[in-house]
């Protein structure tokens, strides 16, 4: 991995201020911040959509609150969160 200090030329303007050069650099973290939630969306894919309600035996179903994400029965209203 390289990192770099200086904005890479795009060639469309021969000087860049300071304001624009700190934009770059946002955009750049924000794009970082957009690949680092992708990668984590592809990890909670590999858990169980569906599991067993311990209650009824219905069927709980996976969704997510916020930051917190975790099984729902619709049935019991019965709820478990994998993270908190
Ligand atoms: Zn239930």
């Amino acid at each position: 991995m390289e990192l770099t200090t200086s904005p890479s030329p795009n060639g469309s303007s021969s000087y860049i201020t300071r304001s624009d050069a700190q934009l770059t650099m946002s955009k750049r973290l924000v794009q970082q911040l957009e690949k680092a939630k992708e990668e984590h969306a592809r990890k909670v894919t590999n858990i169980e959509q569906e599991i067993e309600c311990p209650r009824c035996h219905d069927v709980m179903t996976l969704h997510s609150e916020f930051d917190r994400l975790g099984y729902f029965c619709e049935e019991c209203d019965f709820s478990l969160y994998l993270y908190h």
